[in-house]
């Protein structure tokens, strides 16, 4: 048994104890400075201090970045007689001092409706208040006009970035990630030398060099990453100076170079499990083989999962859509709990996640997700220094992407796995449409065999698509063997909610509150640690996921918050006494208030819908599929019924938010006009 596992056991309180003397891994790598957390330096125009950047769809916090922001300028009508529409633009006299802009075009059309046109872009401040923009056919449109987010750029020079001194530890390494904002990859801008440096006193000493040139290199449209040995500087006060220079004298245009999360590390013998957290969007657990489903959907994860790990019998959502589901799991607040907000409103500030808990302990932290309403700037993103997003052109009907989802998140744990890491990775693949590809489309039966009922050849491909899953699945959990990690790793693998069939009259989730959306796969794994072949009938909810993962791994908890530890539990005894009941809200309601509200608890749920005062119960023993309503006096009904009470005071005291404003306000701020367009068409923005 290794040290660190007779650690965690002590922490599952059982007798285990007198370890502290054998470091169990080592050489471990922990952050002992990071730049993005100290205090901000006073910036020049047009910088901003730890925004995201967005390069080859991954976000990191960076240094240096194009400010947000700006000011919206209102553009007039299109000219007449141009062939790309040739808009004008008035900018304020508040640009005059700058020699570079970064413009979002957009379009306002009658309706109101913004739409994206083309990318941001830079643009000398001489070129005057015309700009050049193809409208397309949305410029047609009758009423329409140009709007577009403006920010000055800073100059190259200014933008040196120098560290506070610190005493370089034996085996100490330094990282950084370099890249240049998309809105500076093409035409004649100028390629950017980035430059570290060591420096103590009046000595300094480049330990770094690279060039990007993405205008005309493709392969430098991508983050870079540098890995800087200290060990020359051990014992001595240094500081790093990060520095970027135009590579090319004879390029005029400027470019817009960012650092990403620069970090000095330091081994430290100390316990740190890695942890990975798996969310198979729209998986049932009814659709799941360890949760008994008639058919072999999942054997891998069944075995690799399942039988090594232990299975949450009755774990449950706690709203039936990806972004209250995911925030709940982030944050341990059910849905409505978010401070009273709605939860597509940005998450505010005081109420900490999962990932910033955990960047917080040490953690090299990674999302790898695929898009949709996991929206990074709601607040998924926050305490990630790595977010990718494998992106679908529909919002509505994401292309299951999870071969590449995995891939991406091996190679980010195989060139991490010096340091403690936090992984979250996302999949599409199961969410409607469903299409299994060959050879997993005749899996269990063909169409034919499913015969002429669609919605039993509906179900059909949503298995089929689970079983392709699972196999993808077992290559990612193969490679993180391959790589050691399996040992020291607490996997959790669940879904954010489930579908339905028809099995209550409707199709797809979001709107139903019965066992086929609510109930979702739960399961963990670390061995030693987590037992093995372990089943737990205790209802458990997403909210729960946060708090044991920080309570596995002993980093600081989340304060207050609705979710509780399931170590207890996995240690064989019970959660706290204040746990009578786990909770789901439908997302229809979350912009109107609760409408529906489902209450679980052992042997029975009831789903009561709060504006029309009715509601029904299950016997979930004798019923589980939920099709009879309990009729007469059950001595549970008012138990049930008295936690229903005490949830729904508590959420309605808060304070309803005022969604549209917020959320412009916040889209704006991005520039993203898509997003925002997206979410319109959702109906979730006036
Ligand atoms: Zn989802």
């Amino acid at each position: 048994m290794t040290c660190t596992v007779r650690v965690l056991l002590a922490l599952l309180a059982t007798a285990a104890s007198g370890c502290g003397r054998e470091p169990a891994h080592e050489g471990l790598l922990f952050p002992i400075q990071r730049l993005l957390d100290g205090p901000p330096p006073a910036q020049p125009a047009g910088v901003a201090w730890g925004e995201y950047v967005r390069i080859a769809g991954e976000e990191r916090p960076a240094i240096a970045a194009p400010l947000v922001g700006g000011e919206l300028v209102q553009g007039g009508p299109p000219q007449p007689d141009s062939p790309v529409g040739r808009w004008s633009l008035q900018l304020p006299a508040t640009f005059q001092d700058t020699a570079w802009l970064l413009v979002q075009p957009g379009l306002r059309t009658e309706d109101g409706t913004l739409t994206r046109l083309a990318a941001r872009f830079v643009a000398p401040r001489s070129s005057g208040p015309v700009i050049l923009i193809d409208g397309g056919e949305a410029a047609a449109r009758p009423g329409a006009h140009m709007v577009a987010m403006v920010t000055p750029v800073a100059a190259l020079d200014v933008r040196d970035v120098v560290g506070a001194p610190v005493v370089v530890p034996a085996g100490a390494v330094a990282t950084v990630g370099m890249g240049i904002d998309e809105a500076a990859s093409a035409g004649d801008a100028a390629p950017v030398e980035f430059r570290v440096a060591v420096v103590e006193g009046s000595r300094e000493t480049i330990v770094h060099r690279t060039v990007l040139d993405p205008a005309r290199r493709m392969e430098d449209r991508r983050w870079a990453d540098a890995r800087i040995d200290l060990g020359p500087f051990a014992g001595r006060s240094v500081a790093l100076v990060l520095r970027t220079a135009p590579a090319d004298a004879g390029r005029t245009g400027t470019s817009l170079p960012v650092w990403a999360d620069p970090v000095v590390l330091a081994p430290r013998a100390t316990h740190a499990p890695n942890v990975i957290l798996i969310s198979l969007d729209t998986l049932r657990a009814k659709s799941v083989s360890a949760y008994r489903s008639p058919r072999p959907t999942t054997p891998h994860l069944d075995r690799l999962v399942g039988e090594t790990g232990t299975v949450f019998d009755a774990a449950y959502t706690t709203a039936p859509h990806t972004l209250p589901a995911h925030l709940s799991t982030f944050t341990g607040f059910y849905a409505r709990g978010l401070s009273g907000v709605n939860p597509i409103v940005p998450l505010p500030r005081h109420i900490a996640t999962l990932p910033e808990q955990l960047r917080a302990a040490g953690y090299a932290t990674a999302a790898v997700t695929e898009d949709g309403f996991i929206i990074p700037r709601v607040g998924f993103r926050r305490g990630f220094a790595s977010y990718r997003e494998n992106t679908s052109p529909d919002l509505h009907e994401p292309l299951g992407q999870s071969a590449k989802t995995f891939r991406a998140a091996a190679d980010w744990l195989a060139a991490h796995r010096d340091r403690p890491t936090f992984l979250f990775v996302h999949t599409y693949e199961v969410h409607y449409p469903y299409t299994p590809v060959p050879p997993y489309d005749t899996a269990f039966a063909t169409e034919e065999d499913a015969g002429d009922d669609e919605n039993a050849r509906e179900l059909l491909r949503y298995e089929q698509e689970a079983r392709y899953l699972d196999d993808e699945l077992h290559a990612f959990l193969d490679a993180v063997d391959g790589l050691g990690l399996g040992t020291r790793t607490l996997l959790v693998v669940m879904a954010d909610h489930g579908e339905e069939f028809h099995e209550h009259g409707s199709k797809r989730h979001g709107l139903q509150l019965y066992t086929e959306a609510l109930h979702v796969p739960l399961m963990m794994r670390f061995p030693g640690v987590v037992p093995a072949g372990q089943r737990i009938a205790t209802p458990v909810s997403l909210v729960d996921v946060a708090p044991t993962i920080l309570d596995v791994v002993g980093a600081p908890a989340l304060i207050g918050v609705d979710g509780e530890s399931l170590l207890p539990l996995l240690a064989g005894g019970s959660l706290s006494e204040r746990r009578q009941a786990v909770f789901s809200e439908a997302a229809s309601a979350l912009l109107a208030g609760i409408d529906l509200l489902s209450v679980q608890m052992p042997g029975i749920h009831c789903i009561y819908r709060t504006r029309q005062g009715t509601s029904q119960c299950f016997d979930t023993e004798l019923d589980p599929a939920e099709r009879t309503p309990i009729v007469g006096a059950d001595p549970r009904v008012e138990a049930v019924r008295a936690e229903a009470v005490r949830y729904w005071s508590l959420r309605r005291a808060a304070p309803a938010a005022s969604v549209p404003d917020e959320l412009v306000r916040e889209l704006s701020k991005d520039a993203d006009l898509e997003r925002l367009q997206k979410l319109r068409s959702l109906g979730y923005v006036e």
